[in-house]
């Protein structure tokens, strides 16, 4: 085993951290403030060629492997988890989905945009009464007489919503129960009919921009259908496990914020006439979070060299995932403790980093649900 990164992994991890350090870090405090992340960031993003990782060079990508992803995703959320978010969704769950199931039209139709930045996807499957149970969804999609499909319903919680150019929506489409009657489809967001409610008054990623959308006779073309008719399930389930990897990666950022943080102010901070840094308590909190990094990361890592050789990455990726965005809680948490007092005020870094950490249990499956997936690799028997 070689954890060496390539030449082109090192540089790419490079630009990624002087792209955080030119873009990013001089406007967290204000983007977090005013709620919302400055939209130009979308096309620095895009001309930078992170929105285009792994996506093939013939439509717009910029290639790269899964760890090279995972690199840039990791200093994205070191910086600004509201951006790293904002990749992770249109690139991760949208554009790579576009990828692997669309028709030849489709991926001419919106890779190239999505990944210069020009146009922007979100993924619509939570509804107000369907979170983990999501294959219960109830958004619906009636085929007509001409054709066309006809799609009412709402999502909820939707990232990038009131700022995305197109929706993967996951309607149910035929009599099958449960989740066999799952369609994906791909909704221009400017159709007539759907409409976006930004969600105010999120405890952290306040700069994105996380929104409800109701669909009231939305039509769409047959040839909207990403992927087969009833697989739509499968799509989301296929785009949600690489998915997990991306966020995994964020968290295992947000960690390593949280250490570089405690580390310096621990090292400035006197007490008691000494350095905080020379308390073993404060030795412990700070070993504690480097351990999680650690362990985090290689988690995280070990899934994309598993996708990169082609192998099963599923279950590795629910497990980086319930680990990491554990680990990133508790990580920001410690950092705050050594902060003490001054960590509890947005000057400081450590209190938006907690802020932040915490959704990471939560969506893209939460903790539990990511506990039902592992024990269902390993005994075999399903428990939703
Ligand atoms: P529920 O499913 O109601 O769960 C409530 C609690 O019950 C949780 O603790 C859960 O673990 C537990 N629980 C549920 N079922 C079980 C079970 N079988 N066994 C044990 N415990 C169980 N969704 C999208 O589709 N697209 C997005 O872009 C998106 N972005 C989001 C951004 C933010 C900021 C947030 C907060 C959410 C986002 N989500 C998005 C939705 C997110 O994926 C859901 O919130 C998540 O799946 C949980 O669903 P829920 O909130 O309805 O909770």
């Amino acid at each position: 085993m070689n954890l060496e990164l390539s030449e082109e992994q090192t540089a790419v991890r490079q630009l990624a951290k002087d792209f955080v350090a030119r873009e990013i870090t001089p406007n967290v405090v204000g983007w977090d403030r005013a709620e919302e992340v400055d939209r130009g960031i979308v096309k620095k993003l895009g001309d930078v060629g992170f929105l285009g990782l792994t996506i093939d060079e013939v439509y717009g990508g910029s290639g790269g492997d899964h760890l090279a992803y995972c690199l840039v995703t990791e200093e994205l959320g070191r910086g600004d988890s509201s951006v790293r978010g904002i990749v992770s969704v249109s690139l991760g769950l949208v554009a790579k989905t576009i990828q692997s199931y669309g028709t030849e039209e489709q991926k001419r139709e919106w890779l190239p945009r999505l990944t210069a930045g020009e146009a922007l996807g979100c993924f619509g499957l939570t509804e107000p009464g369907t979170g983990s149970d999501a294959g219960s969804l109830t958004t619906r999609a009636v085929r007509d007489d001409g054709g066309d499909y006809v799609i009412n319903g709402s999502k909820m919680f939707i990232t990038n919503g009131t700022w995305a150019d197109v929706v993967l929506l996951f309607a149910r489409s035929t009599g099958a129960p449960g989740h066999k009657g799952v369609t994906a489809f791909l909704v221009p967001t400017d159709t007539p009919g759907l409409t976006r409610r930004t969600i105010h008054g999120k405890l952290g990623l306040r700069g994105q921009a996380t929104a409800e959308l109701v669909l009231e006779d939305v039509r769409v073309p047959a040839s909207a259908m990403l992927g087969p008719e009833g697989k739509g399930f499968a799509v989301a389930m296929s785009a949600l496990a690489k998915g997990r990897m991306s966020v995994a990666a964020g968290c295992v950022g947000i960690a390593q914020a949280a250490l570089d943080a405690a580390v310096g102010y621990a090292a400035e901070r006197e007490q008691f006439g000494k350095s905080i840094a020379s308390y073993q308590l404060v030795q412990e909190l700070i070993s504690d979070i480097s351990v999680d990094v650690d362990a985090a990361r290689l988690l995280t890592w070990r899934v994309a060299d598993l996708i990169d050789r082609g192998e099963d990455f599923a279950t590795a990726a629910s497990k980086a995932k319930l680990f990491a965005s554990e680990a990133a809680v508790r990580c920001a948490n410690n950092a705050l403790q050594v902060f003490g007092g001054y960590g509890y005020i947005d000057e400081y870094p450590v209190g938006k980093l907690l802020r932040d950490a915490r959704v990471m249990t939560l969506y893209e499956g939460t903790s539990q649900i990511q506990k039902l997936i592992i024990g269902r690799a390993l005994t075999g028997v399903s428990a939703f």
